[in-house]
């Protein structure tokens, strides 16, 4: 078959690649000058630093089919995301852990002592949070989500976190013991090239076309026997229902000599500080030396119909517009809408791996058929 796909990113790369091994003929259109999509990663010129272009990026799984996927294609360091957060004029560590604990409340509690204090910290009266907020309560009480997470979800997200899902707050961990690894996951590491040239990897098959610069439109969908669309669901539609929201990122760039921030990730939690997060690109790539440092100080907005759309905006509230849109596509036989963007979803590189090759185990089953 000849298949097309719009976007280079990591969800059509493995279906891509998947799929040209089983023969089939692929023709990829990617309107950025790069492979990879917002895991972009690019050797800064001046400093030699590997940055991230589109922010931060840390590869962690629980899935072992998806670990041995991205290991196929590149080596993959040990590192281990350590975030800390400035918060109220001193530095804590993330996610909450016992450190966290001790420290916020100036105690010096074991982990027993810990777990009892907060529970009587928590609104133990939500038996199921529903939004953001009802999460925060009855898992870490009123005072550490003031200091940690009000101000900077509501920076993040411009929502009020009543309205947000308590599925945003469940990505993070709350932690009894000193673990302060940011995941809970089996395995985690960095790309030592970096994740475009894995993506490049993936995509090198003598079946498999890359077209940079360039977009399948929905009105090309015919010239193939069938399409994998990783853009924007509502654009395939020419947002002929009103635009999905999405945020977006500003970086302003800075450099600095030697050791800027001392780690990779540091989270400014209070609402008057305007950025969410201070990245340093060094650090993500521990074994490597250079004497420059660049970082990002990192701004998020409503997404504009010029900007990069980067977190779909999910709402406690549900979405009709979402829903019209996911009807259409159900109704397509020769279009699969896949990743981020097609799917609408807040999703993790591992997860949209994993989608992607489900996507692949689903068109071969239906083809087959
Ligand atoms: N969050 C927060 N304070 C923090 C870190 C995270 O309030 O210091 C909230 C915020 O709403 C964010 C969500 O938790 O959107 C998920 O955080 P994560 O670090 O997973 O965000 P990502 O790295 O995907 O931007």
């Amino acid at each position: 078959m000849h298949i097309g796909m719009a976007g280079a990113g990591l969800s059509c790369a493995v279906i891509a690649r998947e799929l040209a091994e089983r023969g089939h003929r692929i023709t990829i259109h990617e309107t950025r000058p790069h492979v990879a999509g917002n895991c972009h990663t690019e050797r800064d010129a001046g400093s030699g630093v590997m940055v991230h272009v589109y922010g931060p990026h840390i590869f962690h799984t629980d899935d072992e089919e998806v670990w041995t996927l991205v290991n196929r294609y590149m080596d993959f360091k040990p590192y281990v995301n350590r975030v800390k957060a400035t918060a109220r004029g001193q530095v804590f560590s993330l996610p909450i852990n016992l450190h966290t604990i001790n420290q916020f409340f100036g105690k010096t509690f074991s982990p027993t002592e810990a777990r009892a204090f907060i529970e009587r910290q928590a609104d133990t009266s939500i038996t199921d949070p529903q939004s953001f907020e009802e999460q925060a309560m009855r898992f870490i009480g009123r005072e550490l989500y003031e200091a940690f997470f009000k101000g900077y979800t509501l920076k993040q997200w411009e929502v009020d976190p009543k309205r947000l899902p308590a599925a945003i707050l469940k990505r993070l961990p709350v932690r009894f013991n000193y673990n302060d690894n940011y995941f809970a996951h089996r395995f985690q590491g960095m790309p030592a090239e970096g994740y475009t040239v894995m993506v490049q990897r993936m995509l090198d098959h003598p079946n498999i076309i890359v077209h940079l610069g360039s977009a399948l439109r929905p009105a090309d969908v015919g010239q193939y026997d069938h399409v994998f669309w990783s853009g924007p669901l509502d654009a395939f539609y020419g947002h002929a229902d009103g635009r999905l929201p999405y945020r977006t990122l500003d970086f302003e760039r800075f450099e600095g000599e030697g050791d800027v921030q001392g780690c990779a990730v540091m989270n400014y939690n209070d609402v008057d500080v305007p950025y969410t997060r201070i990245t340093e690109h060094k650090h993500f790539a521990p074994w490597e030396e250079h004497a420059r440092s660049v970082c990002y100080r990192e701004f998020s907005r409503t997404c504009g119909e010029n900007d990069v759309p980067y977190y779909p905006v999910h709402l406690t509230e549900g979405d009709q517009l979402l829903q019209r849109y996911q009807a259409r596509a159900a109704q397509e036989t020769r279009v699969s809408f896949v990743g981020r963007l097609g799917t609408y979803r807040y999703m993790d590189m591992d997860v949209t791996i994993r989608a992607a090759l489900d996507a692949v185990r689903s068109f071969i089953g239906a083809h087959q058929a």
